[in-house]
């Protein structure tokens, strides 16, 4: 039996929420493989009452004198079994984000392993936390500061990554000491609630990780809403983001809000075209184009706008879209039918208004029929004021449009509500330093792209959001700054002898 097989001839699972250890609810929200239109999960539907149960455990554990005595290095222990079992288990939660998304089983295993990685990243930043420690204020005073743990905190998942997405928070929130609630996508939400039974297996207490599986409208909302959630860390779109920020701002709570990009991918006259044309390729199809980051604006130098554009043509061409479970598939379904007419709908408007279609454009039929499947397609000579050039598509298409001067690329790129990342070209490095510091985004690629580490923080800038997952930075979200300030010599009172 091939693995496209065994993806798509298992058992419908029954997703039940997981709170306080135990699976509850039951499930009703029925989940279509985008791929094959089959009937592949059921998650169950959180009402209020329920996200309260889920905070009620998560404050339960977090006030409790044992959760209260944990220290960082029995945290960071219980992370690093967790990456261990996670490891174990990555096949069976790639397959089950694979099927679900749409996406190729063996980029859905990048995912789990860049999560995995975030894991580690998080025990090793629980094991070296060390606070801050102020000798030399004043005779007989000394001052230390530490990051202590905001307390019940929300996590809010989209569909792209939902394991990735959760792992480069969750982690992070354990290692700072505090409980939490997810809630993962309604079109995704089965390997959530298998992630947190395997927290529980390495040794995270019953109560400390909690899934609720349900619409974002009731279970997101309730989450925000509760007033024992001190921090919501929200990713998903900038319009959801918005009712996320006015929702939060009337109770004075924060949130962390990654949001939606629209990446420009510029590429100088001196760069490598062979490089900038796989870049090109990888970063505006991987994931099906379904990537904050992905870099759907190909903003390329006149003087080499037809080599270019003829190259990264012919690469993606190429590419192969096929079920998830195919190891040769590199272009799986979009997230579900309707979205994958607003991504064509997207290019048709964009080809009516003048734009030349370069490649696809044109959903398949045959044996993908039955899917949510849209070609990788590229569209030149797109005006930058048009739709396709500022508005996040969400799907494998690329813009292409010419600029003449540096200024102008900036400018280019600059040029959307958006600031999640971008990518620039050029063998000259003066040119890399100095355009890469004036493009607005919290991450700029030079000769890369679609690259990270766990250990560089990540997030927007504009209408991408504001806060930083993964790394120290991400970890420091979770976390209040509180000093103890203790006085061993006297301090003279002004009210002395009144
Ligand atoms: P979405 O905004 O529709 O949903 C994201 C999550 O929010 C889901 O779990 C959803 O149920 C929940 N939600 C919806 N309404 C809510 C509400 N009123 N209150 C609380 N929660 C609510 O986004 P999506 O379609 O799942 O994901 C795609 C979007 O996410 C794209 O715009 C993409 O760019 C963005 N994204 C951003 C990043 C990043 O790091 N900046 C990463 C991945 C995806």
């Amino acid at each position: 039996m091939t693995m496209a097989d065994t993806l798509t001839q298992k058992d419908v699972r029954h997703v039940r929420h997981w709170i306080d250890g135990h699976a509850t609810g039951e499930p009703s929200i029925e989940r279509f493989a985008p791929a094959t239109g089959a009937l592949v999960a059921r998650y169950a539907d959180a009402s209020t009452e329920e996200v309260a149960q889920a905070v009620v455990a998560a404050r339960r554990v977090f006030e409790s004198p044992s959760w209260q005595s944990t220290v960082h290095s029995q945290r960071a222990g219980w992370l690093e079994r967790f990456a261990d079992l996670l490891s174990e288990n990555r096949q069976r939660l790639a397959e089950i984000d694979a099927e679900e998304v749409g996406k190729p089983v063996a980029f859905a295993l990048g995912d789990i392993d860049l999560g995995i990685a975030h894991v580690r990243q998080a025990a090793a930043i629980a094991r070296t936390e060390t606070g801050e420690t102020f000798p030399g204020v004043a005779h007989g005073y000394l001052a230390v500061a530490e990051r202590r743990a905001l307390g019940v905190v929300g996590l809010v998942i989209p569909w792209n990554f939902p394991a990735q997405i959760m792992l480069q928070k969750l982690p992070y929130a354990i290692a700072a000491g505090c409980t939490t609630v997810v809630k993962p996508s309604e079109f995704t939400s089965s390997s959530a609630i298998a992630i947190a039974r395997i927290a529980e297996e390495a040794g995270i207490p019953a109560g400390a990780v909690n899934v609720v599986t349900g619409y974002g409208q009731t279970a997101g909302q309730a989450i925000l809403e509760h007033p024992d959630v001190a921090y919501v860390s929200f990713t998903g779109s900038t319009r959801t983001g918005r009712i996320v920020a006015e929702t939060a701002a009337r109770q004075l709570k924060r949130v962390g809000l990654e949001l939606g990009g629209k990446a420009a991918n510029l590429v100088f006259a001196d760069a490598d075209l062979d490089k900038a044309a796989d870049g090109a390729v990888f970063g505006a199809f991987i994931n099906q184009g379904e990537s904050c980051v992905a870099t759907t604006r190909l903003i390329v130098h006149r003087s080499i706008a037809e080599r270019l554009t003829a190259l990264v043509v012919e690469r993606a061409a190429k590419l192969r879209m096929g079920l998830p479970g195919d190891p040769a598939t590199d272009v799986g379904a979009l997230i579900h039918p309707a979205h994958r007419d607003g991504v064509a709908n997207a290019v048709d408007v964009a080809v009516s208004a003048g734009g030349v279609l370069e490649l696809g454009g044109k959903a398949p039929g045959g044996d993908l029929a039955n899917g949510a499947f849209y070609p990788p397609t590229i569209v030149s000579g797109i005006d930058p004021a048009s739709a396709l050039f500022t508005e996040e598509v969400f799907g494998p298409v690329l813009a292409v449009t010419a600029f003449d001067d540096d200024n102008e690329a900036i400018a280019l790129a600059n040029a959307t509500p958006y600031g999640l990342a971008h990518s620039l070209w050029t063998t000259d490095l003066n040119r890399g330093v100095t355009v890469g510091q004036r493009l607005d985004a919290g991450t700029v690629w030079v000769n890369t792209c679609t690259d990270g580490s766990p250990q560089l923080a990540f997030g927007g800038v504009k209408a991408s959001g504001y806060g930083r997952d993964a790394g120290f930075e991400g970890y420091r979200e979770f976390t209040e700054y509180r000093t103890l300030q203790i006085r061993t010599a006297d301090r003279p009172s002004p009210f002395a002898g009144r």
